[in-house]
């Protein structure tokens, strides 16, 4: 199985009759693999897309914020809610 194919088998789980979800899946997949990562919309480095979560309602298919910049940032929300 490739990794398409696992993409593909998990998207179909949620996915409509149109497979759209499962088409959007995959090209973030080719995308994210294509390149070799990405610049961190928060702390502006460039990371491997492995530091990154996965997001595939976004272009990038994958956050925009590093692993370590999004933790931080729920840490922050969650003391100012005290
Ligand atoms: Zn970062």
């Amino acid at each position: 199985m490739t990794p398409e194919d696992r993409v593909r088998a998990a998207a179909a789980r949620f996915d409509d009759d149109r497979g759209e979800l499962a088409d959007r899946a995959v090209a973030a997949l080719v995308r994210r693999t294509a390149s070799a990562g990405q610049e961190c919309a928060t702390c502006g480095r460039l990371k491997p897309f492995s530091a990154f979560s996965p997001d595939y309602r976004r272009s990038a298919g994958a956050d925009s914020r590093c692993r370590s910049c999004a933790a931080a940032r729920r840490t922050a929300r969650l003391l100012q809610r005290g």
